[in-house]
């Protein structure tokens, strides 16, 4: 059978990432060829990762020491979200579990039994990951009992990626894409025309040019879902700067008065950002704020970027599909936009068509994709939503917004009875949700009636054993910069 031809069009992590998995995976059963243009470039943007891309690496067997070694990456246990519910307020959304799950009621609700009965330690304290994290530790455990993911240098991820692609027989074009051209009679894509004249004919396009949208959107017009007026913040500037410490096992999220900042440790450096609304804050005055807030030496130009936050009405369309900033964007808050790309090309290896693309593989594919960035989507729009914030205009449209009923669905179930239900394979997990909703402010007004089972003596025992055994582990791990060194220490 002749190899299905499948081009990627842009050179970012999507499409790396994509032309890697595919090469990898497919191997002769596909032809991959990736269209980038220098001259353009990529996003310059994009270094914090949640766990899943652990499964990803682990499909396409990246040796783990050599992929952090090349990518100067370091690991990450979860996000501290600082002024996020008031500005001197801080709590911690951690990778991995907290407590230990009953199977008809969550951790949250023994631990809220608890507090009733005297019992004030911290949510936080029964979570491995999140005091791992506080206090700079990290190591491997047995049995992944340590749920962690990576903060990586995008650059040198994409150099890492295409070594592997072209290592794995994907063939790469440079030059500018001029045009795309269209089958007459089909209306599918038949080629990518560079400004060179060099035709690049395929069966399956990947739409990887970014915020761009070449192809999905330039060329087919699929339209464009707008979610700011849940997500309102559309622009960031990024540097980047020297470190002036360890680098410690997670990235920062600090609220500012129209939106919020990220800090992300690598080994040779940091990655530092502002995000927000610019119908709050001018330009300049983002710039002054990140300038004025980092630490350490800054290395390089403010890179400035303006997005819309939103998703393309149909990801895959004819034979053209979306991956990474052209399918959409979502601030990188909670970090999912490496993962959404990562789960559009596990979904298109799954449903690689045989032959002429399958209508009812098209509209499984776009019902599964649009699910996941709609729960991420909500998950983020909580964030703003649960705030007790109200000294800015910002702050104070953010508190006052409609949002989406499934959202409101779940902040009601929360508050009145501490219960998250996870749908559809939802990304964001029950701990997840408990973390950011008590965090932000939700307090569960009732809980489960099953703790009440437990007499004082047994709950006593059940919490202080659940603390020590987070606590002894804690004690027992190395320092995270020191395991970094030795694990994958990358030439500076
Ligand atoms: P790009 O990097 O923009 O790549 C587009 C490619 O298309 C380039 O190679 C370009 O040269 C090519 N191209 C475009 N037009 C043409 C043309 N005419 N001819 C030829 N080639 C063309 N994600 C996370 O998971 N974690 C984060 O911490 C995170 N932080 C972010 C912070 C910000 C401020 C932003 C905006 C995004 C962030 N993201 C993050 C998202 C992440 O950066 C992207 O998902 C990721 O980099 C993928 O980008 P991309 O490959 O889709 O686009």
């Amino acid at each position: 059978m002749t190899p299905r031809r499948i081009v990627v069009a842009g050179g970012g992590t999507a499409g790396w990432m994509a032309a890697a998995a595919l090469a990898r995976v497919l191997g002769r059963a596909v032809t991959v060829t990736l269209v980038e243009s220098d001259a353009i470039g990529t996003v310059g943007v994009g270094e914090s990762t949640i766990p899943p891309i652990i499964t990803f690496n682990r499909l396409l067997g990246i040796n783990e020491a050599e992929f952090m070694a090349a990518t100067q990456a370091t690991f990450k246990l979860g996000i501290q979200f600082d002024g996020w519910k008031t500005p001197d307020s801080g709590y911690f959304h951690s990778f991995g579990l907290t407590g230990k799950d009953h199977w008809a009621a969550g951790f949250q609700h023994f631990w809220l039994d608890g507090l009733s009965r005297g019992h004030a330690e911290p949510y936080d304290d029964y979570c491995l990951e999140l005091i791992a994290a506080r206090e700079g530790k990290f190591a491997h455990l047995p049995d992944d009992r340590l749920n962690y993911a990576y903060q990586l240098d995008s650059t040198l991820y994409g150099r890492f990626l295409r070594r592997m692609a072209e290592g794995d027989g994907a063939h790469r074009i440079e030059g500018r894409i001029a045009e795309v051209e269209l089958d007459g009679t089909s209306g599918d894509i038949a080629a990518l025309v560079l400004e060179s004249g060099l035709r690049v004919e395929g069966d399956l396009f990947l739409d990887c040019t970014g915020f761009r949208a070449l192809l999905i959107e330039r060329a087919l017009h699929v339209g464009f879902d707008d979610w700011t007026h849940w997500l309102p913040c559309d622009a960031a500037i990024a540097v980047q700067t020297a470190s002036t410490g360890p680098a410690v096992p997670f990235t920062r999220a600090t609220a500012h008065q129209a939106g919020w900042q990220w800090r992300i440790p690598l080994q040779h450096r940091v990655g530092n950002g502002i995000v927000y609304c610019s119908r709050y804050m001018a330009e300049d005055a983002a710039l002054e704020r990140l300038l004025g807030t980092i630490e350490g030496e800054v290395l390089t130009e403010p890179n400035r970027l303006r997005f819309t936050t939103g998703a393309r009405r149909r990801q895959w369309h004819r034979n053209c599909i979306a991956i990474g900033l052209a399918g959409g964007f979502m601030e990188p808050l909670e970090s999912t936009s490496i993962h959404l790309i990562q789960r559009a090309i596990l979904r298109l290896i799954r449903m690689l068509p045989a032959g002429p693309v399958s209508p009812a593989d098209v509209a499984e594919f776009n019902d599964q994709q649009h699910t996941d960035m709609v729960q991420i989507r909500d998950f983020l729009i909580l964030h703003y939503k649960a705030t007790e914030r109200r000294d800015s205009a910002f702050w104070r449209q953010c508190a006052g917004m409609e949002i989406p009923d499934s959202l409101a669905q779940k902040i009601a179930l929360f508050r009145d009875t501490g219960r998250v239900f996870r749908r559809n394979e939802e990304l964001f997990a029950e701990n997840s949700w408990v973390q950011v909703m008590m965090g932000q402010g939700i307090i569960p007004a009732s809980h489960h009636p099953i703790a009440a089972k437990l007499s004082d003596d047994d709950l006593a025992r059940l919490l202080a054993t659940l603390r020590q055994g987070v606590a002894q582990t804690v004690a027992g791990l190395p320092h995270h910069a020191d395991y970094v060194a030795r694990y994958c220490g990358a030439a500076a």
